[in-house]
């Protein structure tokens, strides 16, 4: 008898506490072998002044059990609430998110009936750093922070997952062809990364048209990975191509926890005992997987494939030429209990391999080469309402002293020196100050102090600066629109 396993779990809000109960009591039913801590997370711990929907106390247990099946919660709206979900992810380092999405044709209505693509996203990094600001009255900024261990991290993780998993083909998708930097370096590592896999293929995609195929041609698709904003958007939309975003289940996963939900919300406005447990099944599955109870998961997933096939269909999934009796959660999940040791009849029968080589490897990041720094210049960012481009390059000529001003940007476009007429022009302004005109030569970090002085001693309003560096002398900062 396999020992039983410390997990925590969290009913959460909305449909989820319904969802939940169908999903333990099939997994009991099948014999998992689970020694179960619940924490409150969620709508009644925002009520409470939990900030992040959650008790300082309930990290403990998440840490304790490394293994979280958390059922979905209400986000409140409004200042002053942060994502809980954003936060586990980040605090726990739960660095990958796993998103399987798979057709069940013809027992659930989808245009794909051979789609079988994974979504791999990184879950930490990029716009969902949250950081944010506003400049001026009318600009305002998200930061979109990617670091190379995290790329690499992640690229890795899709390749040992692809590898693991039988899966023949990894796809990068990014917006390299505008953010050169940030997307760029993710793809280049995408790249390196790729060559320790020489048996797996790989291609890469522009992220708007590599949506839409997925929209038009999921099944073209095996495993994707891709950055957070992307990963978000693409894995909604994969799913729900599927046929519906209540057969999704995900995996959150760090190096010493993992986090398994349903992908879909809380669904407040459904009606009680009508929504699918299946996604947040599917994530327990996940889960079951992860720690090394494969035949009970190869169980659950036959008796759910045969419960599909016998036209027994939750709500949303219900059609009336394909279904044969519509049914409420508790009665899905009866109906897969029912059918435990039963094997689908004409969809393929799922297995789950257990064995060293079906494990993902967690490989860390390889150190850094270090690389030679030289400060080159500044860009001051200004807000400014009072004029003309030329006008306020003419007011920094003046204190520009030493150094070379050599670029205004308005929203990013060029606006000096030669800028066009028609550029619509808001009130922030990028201002680039280099120590010459090539930005070879470096520059002293008291200079910009001293440059910033005489930027306001002249009455400008500077809201930031940021420093222009060249990394073995390779520039480490993009050129203007128009440059
Ligand atoms: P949602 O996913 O909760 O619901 C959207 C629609 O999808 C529902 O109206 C319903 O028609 C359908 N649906 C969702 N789950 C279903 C299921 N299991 N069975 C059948 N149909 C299902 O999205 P929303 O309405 O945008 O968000 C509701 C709340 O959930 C918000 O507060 C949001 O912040 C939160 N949310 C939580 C999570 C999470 O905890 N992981 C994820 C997404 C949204």
């Amino acid at each position: 008898m396999t020992q039983k396993k410390p997990i925590t779990i969290a009913r959460g809000d909305g449909i989820g506490p319904q969802i939940m109960d169908a999903v333990l009591t099939i997994l009991d039913k099948a014999g998992a072998q689970l020694e179960i801590h619940e924490i409150e997370i969620g709508e009644k711990m925002y009520e409470q002044g939990y900030s992040s929907g959650i008790k300082p106390e309930a990290w403990d247990t998440l840490r304790k059990t490394g293994v979280f099946l958390k059922a979905p919660i209400t986000t409140p709206m409004g200042g002053g609430f942060k994502s809980l979900n954003v936060t586990v992810r980040k605090s726990m380092g739960l660095f990958a998110n796993v998103r399987p999405c798979v057709a069940y044709a013809p027992y659930v209505k989808t245009h794909f009936p051979n789609m079988d693509m994974v979504v791999i996203r990184e879950n930490e990094e990029d716009l969902y750093a949250g950081i944010e600001y506003r400049h001026t009255q009318d600009a305002y900024e998200s930061m979109k922070l990617i670091s190379r261990p995290g790329s690499e991290r992640i690229c890795r993780y899709a390749f040992e997952y692809a590898r693991a998993n039988g899966r023949k083909k990894v796809t990068c998708m990014v917006k390299d062809n505008i953010m050169k930097m940030s997307d760029g370096m993710f793809y280049k590592v995408f790249e390196e990364v790729a060559k320790d896999y020489p048996e797996i293929e790989n291609d890469r995609w522009i992220i708007d048209i590599g949506a839409a195929r997925i929209a038009a041609r999921p099944e073209e698709f095996d495993v994707v990975v891709t950055l957070n904003l992307y990963g978000d958007i693409i894995s909604d939309i994969a799913a729900e191509v599927t046929g519906s975003v209540g057969l999704g289940g995900s995996s959150n996963v760090g190096e010493n926890c993992a986090m398994f939900e349903a992908i879909h919300g809380s669904a407040p406005r459904m009606a009680p005992d009508t929504a699918n447990p299946s996604g947040l099944l599917l994530g327990a599955l996940m889960m079951l997987n992860h720690i090394g109870q494969q035949p009970v998961a190869e169980k659950i997933h036959n008796a759910w494939l045969r419960t599909l096939e016998d036209g027994i269909h939750t709500k949303d999934i219900y059609r009336d030429d394909l279904s044969k009796k519509k049914v409420g959660t508790t009665e899905f999940a009866q109906a897969v209990v029912e059918r435990l040791g039963q094997l689908p009849q004409t969809m393929k029968p799922v297995s789950y391999p257990s064995g060293e080589d079906t494990k993902i490897k967690m490989v860390p990041p390889k150190a850094a080469v270090p690389q030679t720094k030289a400060l080159v210049g500044t860009d001051i960012y200004l807000d400014w309402k009072n004029g003309t481009p030329d006008q306020l390059a003419e007011k920094l000529l003046d204190v520009a002293e030493e150094l070379k001003l050599t670029l205004i940007t308005n929203r990013g476009v060029k606006v000096w020196p030669e800028g066009q007429p028609e550029t619509f022009c808001s009130d922030h302004w990028r201002c680039r100050f280099l120590a010459e005109e090539s930005g070879v030569s470096t520059i002293m970090p008291a200079q910009i102090i001293m440059l910033l002085a005489r930027i306001n001693g002249a009455g400008l309003d500077f809201i930031k600066a940021e420093n222009l560096y060249r990394y073995n002398g390779e520039q480490g900062y993009s050129a203007g629109q128009g440059e």
